[in-house]
């Protein structure tokens, strides 16, 4: 089987799919690896890497897909670069696919046998291949660090001679992947954290970490079978952000991740709260992208500077700020699910769609789109 692997297009993305110790394995698995020449380029990796690992390297998009069986990538691919793919290859991806319907579709009308890296279960089998979670937790700590360097406070407590400091506030809106990240990350910092999530079993997890948990009477939450929060009703978010106004105001940091799969992010954190917070305060909208944020007043890829002085960070590639190990990462992830799914005899990967996590991740196939939570999602859009 040829694998292969084009450099990431998307602007401002310095993460990579591929790691040279990955390929490898592959080449040991017993596959034909091609990359395009550059790949590594953004984390310091150079070609003679990859082709020490075994890989062979194309000048370009067009010469890495030559004859490719299967090609790995981080980001969607543009509908420029669909229209270049061979009928019947493996294209596996993220693909943001709730927003990315014509895209899904092109993939489909190509014959592309899509697999969708969103869309990977969250199974206790599957965790190794859980993209959305490596990134996101490496995002939980990156945003951290960068709120850290933003604000104009140390986090620690600190007794000197010359007087105490207290430990700055940091609060963090959702304790998912990401957000318990961020909290472990604000502890090991020396900061008081808080956090709040809709999920009630989250409590428990909060609390092992040493942060408080904020209690904020919402009404009945609940969450997916998947572990998902569920959408709150415009009652309940009027409700928690009632009870998160004093917090917010008490705050030096907030991160905030609240996220509803398949859906825009709730805006939780009202003009008029951020307005009540302190100036030189810092806020990073983890929610943030082009579909929306949590916070009223972020700009995506922007810092703002709120007339009162609170910074309200919206990046939307956390994970790339520290793209070495979010790559490496990705990387594995892409690894394991492969390993999982390589057929020893014919050195290929087998499409197995008895197995849930093919049956839950492969989005298009033979022409259609295969998977009945997309069907579903673009249905009622
Ligand atoms: P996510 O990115 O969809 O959401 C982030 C967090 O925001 C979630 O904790 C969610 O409850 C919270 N949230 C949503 N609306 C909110 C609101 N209005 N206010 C405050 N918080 C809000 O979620 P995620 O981090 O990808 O994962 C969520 C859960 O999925 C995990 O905590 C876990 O239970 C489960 N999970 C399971 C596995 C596994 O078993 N392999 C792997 C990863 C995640």
């Amino acid at each position: 089987m040829k694998i292969a692997v084009p450099r990431e297009t998307k602007a401002d993305e310095p993460r990579i799919p591929l790691i040279p110790g990955d390929v490898g394995k592959l080449v040991k698995m017993g596959a034909d690896v091609v990359i395009e020449s550059g790949l590594g380029a953004t984390v310091g990796i150079a070609d003679s890497a990859y082709t020490d690992a075994g890989a062979t390297v194309a000048a370009d998009y067009a010469g890495v897909l030559s004859g490719a069986d299967m090609v790995l990538r981080l980001n969607a691919p543009t509908s420029d670069e669909i229209a270049d793919l061979g009928e019947g290859v493996i294209h596996v991806s993220h693909l943001d696919p709730f927003f990315n319907q014509p895209l899904v579709e092109q993939l489909a009308g190509r014959g592309v046998k899509t697999v969708c890296m969103e869309l990977i279960p969250r199974t206790t089998l599957a965790q190794k291949m859980d993209a959305l979670s490596s990134q996101a937790s490496l995002g939980g700590y990156a945003a951290v660090v960068l709120a850290a360097d933003r604000l104009d406070k140390g986090f620690p407590m600190m007794m000197t001679p010359a007087g105490t400091l207290s430990p700055s506030r940091v609060f963090i809106v959702g304790a998912g992947v990401a957000g318990l990240q961020a909290i472990a990350t604000a502890k090991r910092m020396g900061a008081r954290v808080e956090a709040f999530d809709t999920r009630p079993v989250v409590e428990e997890q909060v609390k092992s970490l040493g942060a408080k948990f904020v209690k904020i009477d919402i009404g009945d939450t609940g969450q997916t079978e998947g572990g998902y929060a569920k959408q709150l009703t415009p009652e309940q978010i009027a409700m928690q952000q009632k009870g998160m106004a004093k917090i917010c105001a008490q705050s030096d940091v907030i991160v905030s991740t609240a996220k509803v799969f398949g859906r825009k992010p709730p805006l939780i954190i009202t003009e008029e709260m951020v307005a009540g917070m302190k100036p030189g305060s810092v806020i990073v909208d983890m929610a943030a992208s082009e579909h929306g944020g949590n916070v009223a007043g972020t700009q995506v890829n922007q810092e703002v500077v709120t007339g009162n002085g609170v910074c309200i960070i919206g990046y939307d590639n956390l994970p790339g700020h520290v793209a070495m190990h979010a790559s490496q990462m990705y990387s594995s992830n892409l690894m394991n699910f492969i390993q999982h799914f390589w057929n020893e005899e014919t050195k290929a990967l087998e499409l197995n769609t008895e197995d849930e996590i093919m049956a839950g991740s492969l989005v298009t196939n033979d022409g259609a789109i295969t998977s009945d939570m997309l069907q579903k999602a673009y249905a009622s859009a």
